[in-house]
């Protein structure tokens, strides 16, 4: 019997522990370091934190959950969703895995419980998992409570307090709008803004969800029509067509003009660069909440964080009681600080350069190993859980592989890993994502180890069966 070990417990863990017991492997652990399982889902508990994708293109197509309150669910929702399909398997949280070595054919894991062994690893860690903290001048001076939204804290009563909210990304528009009514004063620190669209949420009442549970298949017309946008919208952006982009920026700018009369204002959130080129992000609230009488909106660089103020470049000192980091994420750090060797070479170094993955998937040099929401798998539109869904897809059928052959080990031929990173190279050349803008898609040199560049049908069609020349098994 195959022994799989997989490291992390947020959508991609708790998916892949799921459809390998469907697909009869029962030896699987799953490692989480967290003392919940969940991953973003888990750690990101701000105020106003909600999925931004339709939760019925949001959950796993085997687990389907006619019981969303609303189209776009709540984090807690979300949370006991993940909670709820992980609980017949042994998910063993607050265990970290620290390295992994591939040595005789077996995959030796140090976890923070002890040594475990196993045939199989795949690595489930999320590419949103670590705050990112900028280096801000003076911020370990300042007196009162500072936090990234990834690790709010609850105890910290906010209520009438003057907060600052550095950043204005996807996490930053859910939380202001959530504090404003409760704090004496957000100014929000906005380095370049993004574009937006209408969210349109709406609650589904007791009515539609048990509509939703008596007749499944009304929920996946609904799932099917929303991957069919998300598809739409794909090459729109990617492949940057005119009128499409025109569109979403007129959406954008109404958007702006209805809500914000302020000349200033408008001209502060409306972006300069490319609509798509940072993530395109989903909201009602965010320029109304810019108007309130409590908030303000500054874009001059933060110069120095005092112990009770932040001093922006044009000389204005910002009275600060709490700063809320909304700063994003060290989104290409992918496994680490796990340590990924095999006898004669370790990932890290494979990646100095760019984390590559044949598929996302598989790394030449590397047998057995799998990795879930690797390198060059996110997209600027539809969800990561049905992109996990495919990469698991492809690692069972990997797993059929080396069964059918009888062999020990799995793993990417060079050459072929070699000719997918030039072809995914070339397409990803001329996208928006790389028509200069700041995002957490490309990194400070404009390597971009994140963005898949076609649509995701295209990514389910390679990932749904493994090509044996593809891979050399021993
Ligand atoms: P993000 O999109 O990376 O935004 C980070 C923000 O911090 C940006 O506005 C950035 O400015 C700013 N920033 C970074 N360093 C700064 C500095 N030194 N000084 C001033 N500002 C600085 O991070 P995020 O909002 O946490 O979102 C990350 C991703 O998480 C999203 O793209 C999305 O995929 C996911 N997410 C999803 C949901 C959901 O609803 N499902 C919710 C939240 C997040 P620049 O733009 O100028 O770089």
């Amino acid at each position: 019997m195959t022994s799989i070990a997989i490291v992390g417990g947020g959508f991609a863990g708790v998916g892949a522990v799921a459809m390998l017991a469907r697909a009869g492997y029962r030896d699987v652990v799953v490692f989480e370091k967290a003392e919940r399982l969940g991953g973003v889902w888990h750690h990101n508990t701000y105020p106003g934190a909600a999925c931004d994708i339709p939760s019925h293109l949001y959950e796993f197509s085997f687990a389907l959950n006619p019981r969303w309150s609303r189209r776009y669910a709540p984090q807690e929702e979300i949370q006991a969703y993940i909670e709820a399909v992980a609980k017949p398997f042994d998910v063993r949280c607050g265990t970290e895995v620290t390295s992994a070595r591939f040595e005789d054919g077996r995959w030796t894991l140090q976890t923070s419980a002890g040594e475990h062994t196993a045939d199989v690893l795949l690595t489930a860690c999320g590419q949103l998992s670590t705050p990112a903290v900028p280096p801000l001048p003076g911020l370990e001076d300042f007196a009162g409570p500072a936090f990234h939204t990834a690790r709010w804290d609850h105890e910290t009563d906010l209520d009438g307090k003057r907060v600052a909210v550095i950043g204005t990304g996807c996490s930053a528009i859910q939380v202001v709008p959530a504090i404003q009514p409760q704090v004496g004063h957000v100014t929000v620190f906005q380095r370049s803004p993004g574009w937006t669209i209408p969210k349109g949420d709406i609650p589904y009442p007791k009515w539609v969800q048990r509509l939703f549970a008596r007749f499944p298949a009304v929920q996946r017309l609904d799932r099917s029509i929303n991957f069919g946008f998300h598809e739409l919208m794909t090459p729109a952006l990617v492949r940057r067509i005119g009128p499409a982009l025109r569109a979403a920026r007129a959406v954008g700018k109404l958007q702006i003009r209805k809500a914000i009369k302020d000349p200033e204002l408008r001209r502060k959130v409306t972006p300069t660069d490319e609509v798509g080129c940072k993530r395109i992000m989903l909201t009602d609230s965010w320029y109304p909440t810019l108007t309130k009488p409590n908030v303000d909106l500054t874009d001059a660089r933060i110069e120095r964080i005092g112990p009770h103020s932040i001093r922006t470049a044009d000389g204005i000192e910002h009275p600060t009681d709490a700063i809320v980091l909304a700063t994003g994420f060290r989104a290409h750090d992918f496994v680490a600080p796990m340590e990924i060797t095999t006898e004669d070479r370790s990932l890290a170094q494979e990646w100095a350069g760019v984390p590559r993955a044949y598929l996302g998937i598989t790394v030449p040099g590397f047998p057995n190993l799998f990795l879930l929401y690797g390198p060059n798998t996110n997209g600027g539109t539809g969800s990561v859980v049905t992109t996990i869904e495919a990469q698991i897809t492809h690692v069972i059928a990997a797993l059929a592989e080396r069964d059918r052959a009888g062999a020990r080990t799995i793993v990417v031929r060079p050459e072929v890993a070699a000719a997918f990173d030039a072809e995914l190279r070339t397409a990803l050349a001329g996208t928006v994502w790389h028509s200069g803008c700041t995002s957490w898609y490309v990194d400070e040199q404009g390597n971009d180890p994140s963005q898949w560049p076609w649509t995701w049908s295209e990514y389910r069609r390679r990932t749904a069966t493994v090509d044996p020349e593809a891979y050399e098994l021993a």
